[in-house]
This record gives C-alpha cells, structure tokens and sequence, in this order.
C-alpha cells in the first residue's frame, strides 16, 4: 500500500563532481532500499523521454545539454512513501532556495536568476520522481524488469 519505488539520477554535474557515494550514503542511511541502479550515458532522444513534460518549455535546450552532458548514476529506491521522502530529502529545485540538509540545499548554489541570464538550465544533482504516477512511469523507462531485484535489508527487521 505505502510502499513505493522511485526513480533517483544522479546528473552528470554530481557525477563530475565525485559526490556519487555521498549521496547515495543519505538514501541508505534512512534505510531506503536500492532496488536497481546502472551508470547511463544518455542522448538527445532518451532525454527528451525523460523530460517529455519540460520538451516545450524555454528552459528545454539547456537542460537537455544539461543532462546529455556526462553519464548519470540512475537507480531505484524502494520503501515506505519512497516518492515524497526522496522529493523532501533533494530539496526545492532551484539550490539557492533549498533548504540546508536537503541534498541540493548541501552541494550546490545555483539560482534561476544566475541561469536565466546565461540561458542554461539549473544544475541541482539530482533528479527524483515527483509523484507515484511519474515515479511508475519512470523506473519502466529507465529499468527492464530483470534489472530491479527483489531482496531483504537489515532494515526491513527494525521498520516494518
Ligand atoms: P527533476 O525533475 O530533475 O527532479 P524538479 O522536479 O525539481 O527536477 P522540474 O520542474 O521537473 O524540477 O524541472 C526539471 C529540471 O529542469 C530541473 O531539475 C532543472 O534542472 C531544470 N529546470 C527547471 N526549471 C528551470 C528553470 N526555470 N530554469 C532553468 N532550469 C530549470
Ligand atoms: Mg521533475
């Protein structure tokens, strides 16, 4: 019933930035459980899959060479209300707003103002489904099924 899964990208700007294991440290930390995960490169056409809600929007172009830049670290994480905990634990999309202990509020600055001057898009990390439909929609996109495991954690013991 609560139990979800979510699709997480670290984007290329976190995976240049070597902070890969960091952020996945605070995802197991609070006892969410990987489910799938695989480094991708992705292009032009898998990209505008991805972001098929934003392909119109003015922000398109750079986020596209945002996200087309460098591999991403993608995975599926799994466990109770998984979508909103994740989308609470990245923080508000533009880093400057985000508050301090969320992961874009931790590791970045970035602010509309800066981007909307330089025509880019606002590097923030990270990429988490925002709702329980995106999030079902997104982990069918980026995993076949033989490549989510099912398994048990520690975690289960103490949690549920
Ligand atoms: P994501 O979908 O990547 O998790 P999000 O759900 O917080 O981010 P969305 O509105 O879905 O935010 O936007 C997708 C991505 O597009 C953002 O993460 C950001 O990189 C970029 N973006 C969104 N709005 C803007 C904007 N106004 N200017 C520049 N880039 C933007
Ligand atoms: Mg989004």
């Amino acid at each position: 019933m609560s139990f979800e899964k979510t699709l997480v990208l670290i984007k290329p700007d976190g995976v240049q930035r070597q902070i890969v294991g960091k952020i996945l440290q605070r995802f197991e930390d609070v006892g969410l459980k990987i489910v799938g995960m695989k480094m991708v490169w992705i292009n032009s056409e898998f990209a505008k899959k991805h972001y098929a809600a934003h392909v119109d929007k003015s922000f398109y172009k750079g986020l596209e060479a945002m996200i087309t830049e460098g591999p991403v670290i993608a995975m599926a994480l799994s466990g109770l209300h998984a979508v909103s905990l994740v989308r609470k634990m990245v923080g508000k999309t533009e880093p400057k707003s985000a508050e301090p202990g969320t992961i874009r509020g931790d590791f970045a600055h970035h602010s509309y103002e800066y981007t909307d001057a330089k025509g880019k898009a606002i590097k923030n990390l990270i990429h988490a489904s925002g709702t329980k439909e995106e999030a079902d929609a997104e982990v069918a996109l980026w995993f076949k099924d033989e490549e989510l495991h099912d398994y048990e954690t520690v975690h289960e013991k103490h949690v549920f």
